[in-house]
Formats: structure tokens, sequence, C-alpha cells
């Protein structure tokens, strides 16, 4: 039998779901057009967000970009006063000026809860201890999971990223039976463990890995469980959508639920923007749908999806994406980081020696980039 976090939530059939999201956009709109982002577009456009009365007329409010968020630095998209916001995320902005995300503690209750769902779906229970092993700070992997962790009532360990041998310490000495990763840290914690001869079936209790923030093969999946002993699950999101929790597999394996009672879902032609059939690959287009401190209207995510089709097996009914392998910009993830050619481009061009042009060759090395 399957046990859910949230059943209500997680197995709403289609139409309700259809029926929910729509409050939710109108309730959206409405709290959007407090910010002076949004004031001026649905004035300038002249869109009553009452106007609004069917899901697809969404399609009438234009799409909000990255360079939306960069021009609007830093509070151009806040909805609420800032006494009420409680966090910010925010991008490096090595490629330019950076980004930001306000959250005011509604906001954060959610993500969190969003998470647990996730990390609920594949097994994790509150007698689980639960190794995070992604970055703390600004970057949302680290504390997007850990109040995910908390929230389940798991024993949550904030490793954080690198110091690869203490972290293989701390598995041994509490007994962690879940981590989370990027694929490309899961591939050098091999490497080390490796190393240090130490054997995860006979040295460590690890059962379940989530690995995200990064595009990676099924055959990295694969070859984690093989070595770690775990089931090993796909991990979506980015930090204009909270961070992790957006989307994310469940037993099945079959493709990444995405919480569509949190985020409304489109998939459109990149070079047309007008949506794509069904089934068909297209740039994910999301709406948040409960965010308070700074909703997002129809986020260009420039990540390459596809919904996969028919129901699941596991009884919800939140559509399934297909593992994310592409972008529709030339942004490179490589460890985990975001890196434009352009950065690339900047530090050659230091060098006076350095010509005017320049081949970036990216490698494929046991199925990462
Ligand atoms: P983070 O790096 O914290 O995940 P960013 O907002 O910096 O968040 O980057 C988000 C981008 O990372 C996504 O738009 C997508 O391109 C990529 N990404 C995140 N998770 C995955 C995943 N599981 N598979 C493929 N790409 C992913
Ligand atoms: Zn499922």
């Amino acid at each position: 039998m399957v046990v859910y976090w949230n059943k209500d939530q997680e197995t709403m059939d289609r139409e309700a779901l259809a029926g929910f999201q729509l409050e939710r956009l109108q309730w959206t709109l409405q709290q959007a057009g407090k910010s002076p982002h949004y004031k001026k577009i649905f004035a300038d456009r002249k869109i009553e967000p009452g106007e609004i009365i069917h899901l697809e007329d969404i399609r009438q409010l234009p799409f909000t970009t990255k360079e939306d968020l960069r021009a609007q630095f830093p509070y151009g998209l806040l909805s609420v006063d800032l006494k009420e916001v409680v966090r910010l995320h925010s991008s490096s902005g090595t490629t330019g000026q950076a980004t930001v995300v306000f959250h005011n503690q509604k906001d954060i209750a959610n993500w969190a809860d969003l998470v647990s769902r996730c990390m609920y779906m594949t097994g994790v229970r509150q007698d689980d201890v639960f190794q995070n092993l992604t970055g703390y700070g600004l970057f949302t992997g680290g504390l997007g999971f850990h109040y995910g962790g908390e929230r389940l009532g798991a024993l949550t360990i904030p490793s954080g990223t690198g110091n690869t041998k203490r972290q293989i310490l701390l598995m041994q000495q509490f007994g962690t039976t879940v981590i989370h990763l990027s694929p490309s840290y899961a591939m050098r914690l091999m490497q080390v463990m490796g190393e240090l001869g130490v054997d995860p079936s006979v040295d460590l209790r690890l059962r379940i890995a989530f690995l995200g923030a990064e595009p990676h093969s099924e055959e990295i999946r694969q070859r984690v469980e093989r070595y770690f002993g775990v089931e090993a699950y796909n991990s979506y999101g980015l930090s204009e959508m909270n961070g992790p929790g957006v989307a994310f597999e469940c037993p099945e394996k079959r493709g990444m639920h995405i919480w569509e009672d949190a985020f409304l879902l489109e998939i459109v032609d990149p070079g047309t923007l007008e949506p794509v059939e069904t089934g068909q690959e297209g740039e994910l287009v999301l709406t948040t749908l409960k965010r308070e401190a700074m909703p997002i209207i129809r986020y260009r995510t420039s990540d390459l999806a596809r919904v996969l089709p028919g129901p699941c097996p596991c009884g919800r009914t939140h559509s399934r994406l297909a593992r994310i392998m592409g972008r529709t910009d030339d942004m490179l993830i490589i460890k985990g980081v975001n890196i434009f050619p352009i950065q690339v481009e900047q530090t050659l061009m230091e060098i006076p020696e350095v010509g005017q042009n320049y081949l970036i060759i990216l490698e494929r090395a046991a199925g990462m980039d």
C-alpha cells in the first residue's frame, strides 16, 4: 500500500487539481500585482487579473525571464512589505547582475513541506539519518533539503560540501541512511571511498540517495545505486521556483512528479513560444501558485522538458517530467555549478597573449560533463 505525505494533494483527481490551480492562479495574480514589476506590466498591457477565468487564459500574460529578474534587482518583484520577508536566496551573478528570490515565513513552510513530500515519497521516515552533502548558503540545495528533512522529522546532518573524508566519517559515526548530493560529488565520493578502502555494503548503512542540481544520465543513477547499495532518485528544482522540491521521482523511477498544486506547468516551443503538443519536448515554463513574498508568473526556465504520458502506478496524479538533459541557452552545468561561455571568455581575455577566438571543448567523462 502506498502511503502519502499529503494524500489529498498528491492524489487529487485531475479535474479537482485544475480547479485548485485556477483558484491559486487567480490569487497569485492579485498578489503579484502588488509588486512594482507586475503592477506596471498589468497596467501597461491593461491586464485585469480578475479576467483570467480559465487556466489557458494565462497565455495572455507575458513570460518572465532571467533578464526581468536582473532588471528588477533587488526589490522589483517583491509583493509584500520587507518586514514580512525572512529569507533570500541569490544567484552568484558571475554572468552579470545577480538575481534574488525572497520568502516570507509561510513560503519557507510551504517549501519545506514540498521537500518533505518528495523525501517521504521515496520512503524516508522519522527514524532515518539524513546527511545533506550540498552547499548551505545562497545556493538553495542546502537549506531547501535541510528544512525538508527536519519537517519530516529525520535526523538531519548539515554536512555541506567538501571535506570528503569527514563526510564518510560522519556517515560511519551516525549511521547515515539517506544522502543528498550532486551526481558529480557522488562520483568523487566513490573515488575517495575507494582510496580509503571503505566498502559501503559493509561499513555504511546507506539506503536512499537524492541526486540533483545538474543533468545526469540513467547510467549515473545505476552506478550510484550499485556502488552505495541505495535507491537513487532524481531531484529537480531551480532557485526561481524555491529550489529543490519542484519535481521528484517516486519509487516507480519513471519520470519526476511535478507538484502541480504549487507550480503551474506549461511546455512551449522555445522558438514560437506557443504550447507544444502534449508529450513533445519544449521549454519548461512555470508559475508559482502558493508563493506570497515573490510570486513569479510564467518563468522561462530554459530547461528542455517533456511530459510522460499516462497515469503513474503510484497513484499520484501530478504530471511526470522526463529526465532533463538539455537547455535552450548555452549554460553548462559542471560539478553542479552553472557556467556560461562568457565566463570562460572573460577569464581568457584577461590574458594579454590570447587572441580573439576560442573554442570550448565539453567532454563527457563517465556520463558527466
Ligand atoms: P541549483 O543549481 O540550486 O539546482 P539553480 O537555480 O542555480 O539551482 O539552477 C537550476 C538549474 O539546474 C535548472 O534550471 C536545471 O537546468 C538544473 N537542474 C537542477 N536539477 C536538475 C536535475 N535533476 N536534472 C537536470 N538539471 C537540473
Ligand atoms: Zn509516481
